[in-house]
């Protein structure tokens, strides 16, 4: 994972929502994706695992807000092949504490499971955006924005990234939705929507340092377009200059330059004297001046006169 997507996602596990709709909702979409109900005989157990310390820790303090005690909710730190750490943070649920999952969107009244969004859940525009954000926490990423713009999250159930992508779009985020090893992933590929992804999510600081990147970069494209047509103009001229110089050369070696047309000599002269200058140079140096118009008349008159000799 990059490191921006790191600052991000730490970032956004810093937010704790204030309303307890937006509470309930965030705490809702990280449970989705990164819990699981664990069952051992009668005992049911709400776990969330995740290598991010900051998401632990906003799972953990939004369990004890909604739900409160007598709730065990324990943090575990396990070292996983002795590289990464993570954490666990449980809930033992007893038959008291079954509405839970009623009220977090895992069953519907018919205690079925529920794959989607749960109707009702996120129907205000603050409860759309905390949504958002859990599932950016438990399942998205971001590419550092000097390498390449690129958001996505992944989805085990279609169900759920196609509601996500629906309650994406009202916010004004248009994610693409596409499938990868069995699971489905919903990506952003434009900078601007990565943008308005992060904004709508609460990532300002985050936001910031990718505007900062893409200005630079743009800036950056643009002088090298810039660059690049300057210098391509410059050889159009000097490679015009060359065929000019050329074919007077050739026009004197016939004619000489007395033999040359009066209107056209003082131009061929010119010409040859001052390879690299423009046709408005040349006819500024002439006199009386000549327009550029002017000029690339007569050294239009000159190259056909020089073709028609060769
Ligand atoms: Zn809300």
């Amino acid at each position: 994972m990059s490191s921006f997507s790191n600052e991000t996602k730490n970032e956004l596990a810093r937010i704790f929502p204030e309303n307890r709709c937006c509470q309930v909702a965030e705490l809702s979409a990280l449970l989705r994706l990164n819990g699981q109900l664990e069952l051992t005989g009668s005992a049911k157990t709400l776990c969330i695992t995740t290598d991010n310390a900051g998401i632990a820790r906003k799972a953990f303090k939004l369990f004890k807000v909604l739900f409160g005690f007598p709730l065990t909710v324990i943090m575990e730190t396990k070292r996983r092949f002795n590289t990464s750490r993570y954490y666990q943070v449980r809930a033992n649920l007893d038959e008291q504490h079954l509405n839970i999952l009623d009220k977090l969107g895992f069953i519907d009244d018919d205690n079925r499971l529920i794959y989607g969004i749960k109707r009702g859940m996120v129907r205000k525009k603050c409860c759309k955006r905390a949504y958002l954000r859990g599932v950016f926490l438990a399942r998205g990423s971001v590419s550092n924005p000097g390498a390449s713009y690129h958001l996505e999250m992944v989805f085990p159930a279609y169900e759920l990234a196609v509601d996500v992508q629906r309650l994406a779009e009202s916010l004004g985020v248009s994610f693409r939705l596409t499938e990868r090893k069995n699971n489905f992933l919903l990506y952003l590929k434009d900078s601007e929507q990565i943008v308005d992804c992060m904004r709508v999510m609460g990532a300002n600081y985050a936001l910031l340092e990718f505007e900062n990147v893409r200005i630079y970069k743009s800036m950056r494209n643009q002088i090298n377009r810039q660059v690049n047509c300057e210098t391509a103009n410059l050889e159009k001229t000097l490679e015009a200059s060359w065929r000019q110089v050329e074919n007077i050369r050739r026009l004197i070696e016939r004619l000489t330059v007395e033999g040359l047309p009066e209107q056209l000599r003082e131009l061929a002269v010119l010409r040859l004297e001052y390879p690299d200058s423009s046709l408005k140079e040349l006819g500024e140096m002439m006199s009386p001046p000549l327009s550029k118009s002017g000029v690339a008349y007569r050294m239009k008159k000159l190259e056909e006169l020089s073709e028609r000799l060769s």
